[in-house]
């Protein structure tokens, strides 16, 4: 496992536990020959990545989990909050020609579209600008209102959601990206407050696999 290479002496500490368990620091660094201070930073990294539980006035105890337990137990919890880019919006009456420079200057690939209250109303995506832009029409005269993918028909998220489900949406649906978002104060609509996209997940990802704690 690369996510967390435990040390000859952490394993060695994972050992005595699943044998004697509960057992105090004391007595683990007793049969290692150590001292108990010796041994504190191993027993707080596998107490803290899972493999041991401590109990005052008890001791540790194994906990019966494999690093790839860990790990799913882990991904499974991380929030879209802990993930979430900043959002990129745009007014509902600005025309398609503006929308295009201002992904290109946002360098997003997915607009979001707020109505005059600022709630969400709709997403437009870079196929959407394309498409809109293939057309007979003159895009500098084309709302972008009218090329949009609109509310009801947007999928959207909290910042409490689990990236993991996010992630099934985005998949399950082939799309990019889904708004974060809060219901507003007079609950009339939605506040965009941020930005979920594939990258965002892929960076949970990569950051999985640097985190030493697991
Ligand atoms: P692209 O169209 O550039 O490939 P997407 O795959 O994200 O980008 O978008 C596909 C279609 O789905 C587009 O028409 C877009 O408007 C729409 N779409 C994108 N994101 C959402 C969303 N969160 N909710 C509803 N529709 C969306």
């Amino acid at each position: 496992m690369y996510t967390i290479e435990l040390n000859k002496r952490q394993q060695k500490i994972i050992e005595i536990v699943k044998d004697n368990g509960p057992i105090t620091g004391e007595q683990i660094a007793d049969q290692l020959d150590l001292t108990r201070a010796t041994l504190r930073p191993d027993l707080a990294i596998l107490t803290m990545a899972g493999y041991l539980d401590a109990r005052p006035r008890v001791g540790y105890f194994y906990t019966g989990k494999t690093g790839s337990q860990l790990l799913t137990e882990k991904i499974k919890k991380i929030k879209v909050a802990e993930f979430t880019s900043m959002p990129v919006v745009v007014q509902d009456s600005a025309t398609v020609y503006e929308a295009i420079c201002t992904m290109f200057l946002e360098d997003v690939g997915t607009l979001f579209i707020i109505n005059k209250n600022g709630h969400l109303a709709g997403v437009a995506s870079r196929k959407d600008l394309l498409r809109a832009s293939m057309g007979k029409q003159e895009i500098n005269s084309i709302p972008i209102n009218i090329i949009m993918t609109r509310m009801p028909n947007i999928t959207y998220c909290f910042k409490e959601d689990y990236l993991l489900d996010i992630a099934h949406i985005l998949i399950r649906k082939q799309i990019d990206c889904l708004p974060v978002v809060k219901r507003s104060d007079d609950e009339s609509g939605f506040d965009v407050v941020g930005r979920i996209t594939k990258t965002n997940i892929t960076k949970a990802f990569v950051e999985l696999a640097h985190d030493e704690l697991l």
